[in-house]
This record gives C-alpha cells, sequence and structure tokens, in this order.
C-alpha cells in the first residue's frame, strides 16, 4: 500500500543531520491514541515524549507530569502571550499546548519526540517543523468510535457527542498526514506504528519518506 503522499503536508526535507525529529500522532479522541502511544513509549525508551500542558480537569488515573501538566487558563493564556507554546489549540473546549523550549532542547540533541496532538496543532507544528513524521489513528467506524468513548466511562454522553462531532471534522482532514493506520485490533496497531517508527529510526537518513510501510493510505 503506497503512502499517503498526494495531500500530506509533511515536506520531503533531508533531516538535518545530528537533529532529532518530530513524531506527530493524532486521532480523533477515543480512537485509542493514548494506548497506543504508552506502547510506543514502551517499546521505543530512546524517544522523548511531549507531555501536553491543558486546561482541562484530570481524568481518574491522570498524573500530572506524566499525561498533562494541568494549568489553569490564566497561566496558558499568559504562556501564549510569552510565545512559550511551539503550537496550541482550544480542543473541545480546553486548552492544550506544546512547550517550544522542550522540542527545541531535544531536537538539538538529536532526539526522535513523539506529541499526541489534534489536527489544528499538527498543522502549526508542521509550518514550524515541516520534516515532522505526521501519523493519524483511525477509529474502525463511528460506532466503534462511540463505544469506546463510553466503554471508557470518563465523558459525559455530552462530552461524548461533542467528541464524535469533531471527529467526523478530523477524519475529514486525515490526508494532510503521511501515514493513516486504523486501530481496530490493537496488537496489529501496535504493530503497524511500531514499523512506521523503526523504519524512521534506522534511517535511511537521506528519505524522510519510507515507501513501503504497512498501514498508509492510497
Ligand atoms: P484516545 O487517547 O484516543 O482518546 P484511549 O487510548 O483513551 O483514546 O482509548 C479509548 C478507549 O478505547 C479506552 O478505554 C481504551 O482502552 C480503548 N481502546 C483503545 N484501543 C483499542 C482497540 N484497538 N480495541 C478496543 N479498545 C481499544
Ligand atoms: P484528551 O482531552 O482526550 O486527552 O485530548 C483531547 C485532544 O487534545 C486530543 O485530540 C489530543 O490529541 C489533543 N491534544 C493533547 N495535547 C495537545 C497539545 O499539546 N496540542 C494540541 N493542539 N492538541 C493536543
Amino acid at each position: 500500500m503506497p503512502e499517503n503522499s498526494k495531500n500530506s503536508l509533511s515536506k520531503r526535507i533531508d533531516p538535518s543531520p545530528g537533529r532529532g525529529r518530530l513524531i506527530i500522532l493524532s486521532a480523533p479522541s477515543g480512537a485509542g491514541k493514548s494506548t497506543l502511544c504508552q506502547a510506543l513509549r514502551r517499546r521505543f525508551p530512546e524517544l522523548a515524549y511531549s507531555v501536553s500542558h491543558t486546561t482541562r480537569i484530570p481524568r481518574k488515573g491522570e498524573e500530572n507530569g506524566k499525561d498533562y501538566y494541568f494549568i489553569t487558563e490564566a497561566e496558558f493564556k499568559k504562556n501564549i502571550q510569552q510565545g512559550k507554546w511551539a503550537e496550541w489549540a482550544e480542543v473541545h473546549g480546553h486548552f492544550y499546548g506544546t512547550d517550544a523550549v522542550f522540542l527545541d532542547t531535544h531536537l538539538s540533541a538529536g532526539r526522535f519526540i513523539l506529541l499526541d496532538i489534534d489536527v489544528a496543532g499538527a498543522r502549526q507544528i508542521l509550518e514550524k517543523y515541516p520534516d515532522s513524521i505526521t501519523i493519524f489513528v483511525m477509529p474502525p467506524s463511528l460506532d466503534v468510535l462511540r463505544q469506546r468513548l463510553e466503554k471508557r466511562g470518563t465523558d459525559t454522553p455530552e462530552v461524548i457527542a461533542k467528541r464524535l462531532e469533531n471527529a467526523k471534522a478530523e477524519i475529514a482532514q486525515k490526508n494532510i498526514y503521511r501515514h493513516v493506520i486504523v486501530n481496530d485490533a490493537l496488537p496489529e496497531a501496535i504493530k503497524q506504528l511500531t514499523a512506521i517508527i523503526q523504519r524512521y529510526l534506522n534511517g535511511p537518513k537521506s528519505d524522510s519518506r519510507p515507501r513501503d510501510v504497512k498501514g498508509e493510505t492510497d
């Protein structure tokens, strides 16, 4: 299956020698991004993980500094003014942002960094870091997405309805991503993601876009 190269916003740019790269993982809420990110962090301990800042309240089990930095809206807005975010977006009524210093520090140190951000954030990152590796995770269907959100049990019916509405808009933009995979059976999705990332970590250094990885669109 060839990669999604027609509309993808990822540019064919030779990565700077010795510099790291960003791996952007996006998906509609409930598609399994956090689950997949956890698996990838275990599989690739050498990847840095960009812990986002958010103004939403923690879900049960979420830890400050591990899952997110939970901050107030006032702090978030001050950081916008001070240019501290590499990107930020309002998602489902809350603010989310990526620390610019964290990215630049780790990129300069030659590390690959995993980012779990939404489509609006991905567009901003691609403006600043056009050689970013972009992966979109699809749910098998909107019905399955609803079931996963309901089963997760962390959101009210109103919030779930809002997330499903947003999912349609996000899925409509999936072709800006270089790679698109479907998170149906979890082990298979992990296998596909692992293959994509492993290929980038291995090189070839002069080609930012591996060509024959499973799980890509078009
Ligand atoms: P996201 O981070 O994208 O919002 P989560 O990782 O929290 O999504 O996953 C949403 C729910 O779906 C969780 O309860 C998770 O355990 C479950 N889930 C994730 N991937 C799969 C899968 N492949 N099959 C079935 N359930 C899944
Ligand atoms: P959740 O509240 O379910 O953890 O995340 C909601 C959405 O916000 C997800 O699509 C997630 O990818 C996105 N998100 C998380 N962190 C960031 C961030 O730092 N920036 C942007 N733009 N989106 C983020």
